[in-house]
């Protein structure tokens, strides 16, 4: 029987993007192109506490959110998803240094799927350094009207490789490039 939560915050931001993914499972992903996508996140309170008295809130819903949509709106907003092993890191490295910091790069294609896992991972960064009584138990990234994945893995760092990167970090950088 899961936990369960009196409340759930949830808020969605909208984001356009491009992307290529080079594995022959989506032939027509091969070219670039890009989609506006929407990412809607429902935070609970770790202990399922109970609301402060003095405002009949969670927590401000603004404190909750300002680093994330500080991230999406700044970093993801028109960035570039790229398996980190695509080529065209190497072309943007040697012709547009200056772009790197809008690659966004992931171990593997950037699917929906890893992408859903990486940022939720990277919101759990951002709660645990601003608003520790708070979880992200959903992350959902709308890629289409019509298409959406929903990630509601407890430790999602756990599938990908475990060092230092862009998703354990709480800063707001999307990939592990050296920035200057
Ligand atoms: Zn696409």
């Amino acid at each position: 029987m899961g936990t369960t939560h009196d409340f759930t915050l949830r808020f969605s931001r909208r984001y356009s993007m491009g992307h290529r993914l080079i594995s022959d499972a989506a032939p027509n992903c091969r070219v670039p192109h890009g989609h506006d996508e929407v990412v809607t996140v429902e935070l609970v309170s770790e202990g399922n506490s109970k609301l402060d008295p003095r405002t009949n809130m969670l927590v401000e819903f603004d404190q909750a959110k300002r680093r994330w949509f500080d991230w999406i709106d700044d970093a993801v907003d028109h960035s570039f998803h790229l398996n980190e092993e695509d080529p065209l890191v190497g072309f943007f490295s040697e012709h547009e240094p200056h772009l790197m910091a809008r690659l966004l790069l992931t171990p593997g294609d950037p699917t929906t799927e890893i992408r859903a896992a990486c940022f939720k991972s990277k919101l759990g960064c951002f709660l645990q350094h601003d608003n520790p009584g708070l979880r992200c138990s959903s992350l959902t990234i709308q890629e289409t009207p019509t298409n959406a994945v929903i990630c509601e893995a407890v430790d999602p760092a756990q599938m990908m490789p475990t060092g230092d990167h862009w998703w354990s970090r709480a800063d707001l950088s999307i990939n592990d490039l050296p920035q200057n």
